[in-house]
């Protein structure tokens, strides 16, 4: 190795105001990342365009992570064949990946957050009770992507993500979706980059989907609960529906058969809620979420 090259005072005390702001830097993004406020995937993002941040080790990050010590940082690089001293900018694409699936396992290591996935027949009252727990801010809800055409009353990037069928294809191709599925002659599907980084922050996830997508996110993430939300009976649920004016009659047939499927499906879930009461529905999941 040569030697390091000569400098000037001046140089110096430069490369020391520089490495002292690196550190501050450091320090905050890893404040941040403890606290929830960003995630690991914003730091790679910020990794790609800050100096300070490429630089940093991805040892200092994992160890500055809440449950996660020296020692497990070291085992997880391990095994992850990263070296100690690898720093982000250096991470490769399957590692980057690795690390990732690694904090959604690894239960102890950083205790995500619960997945709750809320199904049940259409007109149930699902979407009531999901945007009762969002309001009151005990889950992520996660909002899904459609193809079906906006209601009245219903906001792009909040109800959902409306996409058209191109749109939808592509995403699917590109392996954006935790789960997808046909509904109604519309594809629904949910963004499984948001819900995966929500639940490594630690923060309780809630799904609001219908049935075949709940099958698809157990068969991917066992730890998921799955929640079957009945209506307090048959009548109640076709009056529900019929209610509905946004859908006509051809639609609401055809809810109603998917309805009758759905209700046959219940066994295959871990929970079953009757929807009699909402305040009584969304205290059961909060409470299934702190267990
Ligand atoms: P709607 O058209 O009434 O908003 O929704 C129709 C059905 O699609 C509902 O049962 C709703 O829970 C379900 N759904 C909404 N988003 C998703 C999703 O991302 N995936 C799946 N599989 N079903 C969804």
């Amino acid at each position: 190795m040569g030697l390091p090259p000569q400098l000037t005072l001046e140089q110096r005390q430069e490369a020391l105001i520089k490495a002292s702001a690196s550190r501050k830097r450091r320090a905050e993004v890893k404040i941040q990342l403890k606290t929830g406020d960003i995630s690991f995937d914003t730091i790679l993002e910020l990794a790609k365009s800050e100096d300070a941040i490429a630089k940093m080790r991805v040892k200092e990050l994992l160890e500055s992570l809440s449950g996660v010590g020296k020692i497990r940082a070291q085992t997880l690089m391990e095994r992850l064949n990263i070296s100690p001293t690898r720093r982000m900018q250096g991470l490769g694409r399957v590692q980057i990946k690795q690390l990732r699936e690694e904090f959604m396992k690894s239960e102890h290591a950083l205790k995500p957050g619960k997945l709750l996935v809320l199904s049940g027949p259409g007109g149930v009252g699902k979407s009531t009770i999901a945007k009762k727990l969002r309001e009151a801010g005990d889950f992520w809800v996660s909002v899904s992507a459609t193809t079906r055409k906006p209601r009245a009353n219903e906001v792009d990037g909040q109800d959902y993500f409306f996409v058209s069928d191109e749109e939808f294809t592509r995403m699917i191709n590109a392996k954006e979706f935790l789960e997808w599925a046909e509904f109604a002659g519309n594809r629904y599907g949910t963004p499984q980059e948001k819900v995966e980084h929500a639940l490594l922050l630690g923060k309780n996830v809630l799904l609001e989907i219908e049935i075949a997508g709940a099958k698809q996110v157990k068969a991917h993430l066992p730890q998921s609960i799955l929640i079957f939300l009945e209506p307090p009976s048959w009548e109640e649920l076709v009056s529900r529906l019929e209610g509905r004016g946004t859908d006509g009659p051809d639609r609401r047939a055809e809810r109603l058969r998917l309805a009758q499927e759905e209700l046959a499906t219940a066994s295959f879930f871990d929970v079953i809620l009757v929807n009699d009461q909402v305040e009584s529905v969304v205290g059961k999941l909060i409470e299934l979420a702190q267990n």
